[in-house]
């Protein structure tokens, strides 16, 4: 199933640029501690796996969210252009909580320069995060709005929940 993707070229390992390796420090940082080690565990095996390496690297594409921010995610599809992306005004998800935030969406730099949210490289990455901590919840795995980017991990005071934004 991966053929469908295209690998790097000489078979070389995707990287970051020093300035993305600089923010997603800045965005892991955010994450609550249970979540940011499932991630770097998780992006550890994907790194390490001689086919998954060379279709693309996992990156953080937001973690800690502005309650603002929230608002204008919300107004999407509803009052303002696009498709709906959330069911959570600013406040409510767990995105808006902290920093530490308990709450990450993850895509994947591809090698030939894109950013994809693959559905299928997503439930791989799901895997490996699931694996690396049990508190990890997927926003794909969620029965009505599938999240697939999604991942959060259970904090006590929120109990369980979708966040659902995209
Ligand atoms: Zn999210």
């Amino acid at each position: 199933m991966l053929s469908l993707v295209k690998t790097g070229q000489r078979g070389q390992m995707v990287v970051l640029t020093p300035v993305q390796k600089q923010r997603q420090a800045k965005r892991l940082a955010e994450a609550v501690p249970t979540l940011a080690a499932a991630y770097s565990q998780a992006l550890g095996r994907w790194v390490g796996d001689p086919v998954l390496r060379l279709v693309g690297v996992p990156f953080i594409t937001e973690c800690y969210r502005s309650p603002e921010r929230q608002n204008e995610l919300y107004a999407q599809g509803r009052t303002k252009a696009g498709l709906v992306v959330t069911y959570k005004r600013g406040g409510q998800s767990k995105h808006n909580q902290g920093p530490p935030t308990p709450a990450m969406d993850v895509a994947f730099l591809l090698a030939d320069g894109s950013v994809s949210w693959s559905g299928l490289l997503l439930s791989k990455f799901a895997r490996l995060m699931k694996y690396a901590d049990a508190r990890v919840v997927w926003g794909g795995d969620w029965p009505s709005f599938k999240d697939r980017p999604h991942f959060e991990v259970l904090t006590d005071s929120s109990g369980k929940g979708g966040d659902g934004h995209g």
